[in-house]
């Protein structure tokens, strides 16, 4: 058995996979060709490991748990904040089967994602450089708005580019711990949920931190 369908096992096991198609995504997505080369051997171990620019690709559960949360399905138009490695939109993107957007602040890392995604044969997603916290004008509004960074608040453009009945997923608190958040746009308002605790790096930019 391959070591990517243990860890999916396990995850599933333990209730973080759920839906068939975030499950197939996981199986199907090669993590390794996301990571730095020393860290290729770690590609299946369920922890966040450095990617470069003292940043880190996510752990496999949170990735998984924000797939689930975010109830994606096909067609669906998402944006990503903060691409990382290109992982996690590359796994979305897997499950939507259109494109998403993932925007990254830093220079480096916006091009080694394109690397990568290209490397894994990803040509679903379209890495932005630039700040999140602005959200993506351009191709909005957005049925999934994903934030994989750590923000002290809401950033407000963020909710003015989902769709009706759209959701964001974003970490809020403080720099080294935060509650990951689900919320709803409805016509009324917005409907917060929480969904427990986690620990990103943080947001940086125009309504995040400063860097
Ligand atoms: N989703 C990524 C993956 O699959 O590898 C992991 C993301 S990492 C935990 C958080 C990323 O957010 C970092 O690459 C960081 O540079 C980026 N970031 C932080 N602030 C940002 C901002 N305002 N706009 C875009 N990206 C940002």
């Amino acid at each position: 058995m391959e070591r990517r369908d243990v860890l999916v096992d396990r995850l599933i096991s333990l209730g973080y996979l759920k839906t068939p198609a975030v499950i197939s995504a996981m199986r199907s997505v090669k993590r390794e060709f996301f990571l730095p080369h020393d860290f290729e051997r770690y590609a299946y171990e369920d922890s966040p490991l450095p990617i470069g620019g003292e940043q880190t690709i996510s752990a496999p559960h949170m990735v998984a748990i924000m797939c689930e949360a975010a109830e994606l399905s096909r067609g669906q138009r998402v944006l990503e904040i903060g691409a990382g490695s290109g992982y996690h939109a590359c796994v979305t993107a897997h499950v939507t089967k259109s494109t998403v957007y993932s925007i990254e602040r830093l220079t480096e890392l916006a091009r080694s994602a394109r690397a990568n995604l290209n490397r894994a044969g990803c040509r679903d997603v379209r890495v932005i450089e630039g700040d999140g916290t602005e959200g993506y004008e351009k191709e909005a509004p957005y049925d999934r708005i994903i934030v994989t960074a750590a923000a002290p608040s809401v950033p407000p453009r963020l909710i003015d580019q989902l769709t009706l009945g759209g959701k964001l997923l974003i970490p809020v608190g403080s720099r080294y711990s935060q509650e990951l958040l689900r919320i709803t746009k409805e016509a009324e308002g917005v409907r917060r949920e929480s969904l427990g605790g986690c620990v990103f790096v943080p947001l940086i930019g125009k309504h995040g931190w400063k860097g």
